[in-house]
């Protein structure tokens, strides 16, 4: 098992599947008519290492060192592309500034997922129990539910495990960084 294995070997897991899942994002762009560029890949595996919510700002920043110069403008269009393939989702903000996070599980059907406030990390949440809510709906409103949009904000397991942890701000909340 994993467990018992080396960081090493860990580590190299972690790459076979980070490359195995960037194959599944590029045949979704190829789906969706999108053509795959350099940049557009390089934008997928920095949300699939960062595994947190990113803004536009700090796309660029992770872009630079690649892609030198990269304008902002290039790294809206790719996001929004990215986005309308379903393969980045927008986290709701107060503050309207608008972040990204990439979904892990592109084959599962409709899921959630969790954000973490502290740190911005991302959790597939591979369930949905909106039933209930539905059948409320038609019971009491008559009405029939299309869609619906869950933001699940909290800590996740290691901000949860330090104790005495001022209380963050709501990541709606989070200053512009970088
Ligand atoms: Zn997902
Ligand atoms: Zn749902
Ligand atoms: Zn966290």
């Amino acid at each position: 098992m994993l467990v018992s294995g080396s960081g090493r070997q860990r580590a190299a897991v972690a790459r076979i599947d980070q490359n195995m899942s960037a194959d599944l994002y590029i045949a979704r762009l190829k789906q969706h008519g999108h053509r795959v560029t350099p940049k557009v890949r390089a934008v997928i595996a920095l949300f699939l290492k960062s595994g947190t919510v990113l803004d536009p700002f700090e796309v660029r920043a992770g872009l630079q060192k690649q892609f030198k110069g990269v304008g902002l403008p290039t790294v809206y269009r790719i996001l929004e592309g990215l986005a309308r393939c379903g393969i980045l989702l927008t986290a709701a903000n107060e503050d309207r500034q608008l972040r990204y996070y990439i979904c892990r599980d592109l084959e599962a059907g409709h899921h959630h997922h969790f954000l973490c406030r502290q740190c911005g990390q991302v959790e597939e949440v591979n369930l949905c129990l909106m039933e209930e809510v539905t059948q409320y709906v038609k019971r009491h409103l008559k009405a029939r539910v299309e869609s619906h949009f869950l933001q699940i904000e909290g800590l996740c397991a290691r901000c949860n495990r330090q104790p005495g942890i001022p209380a963050p701000e709501p990541l709606t909340h989070h200053p512009h960084k970088g």
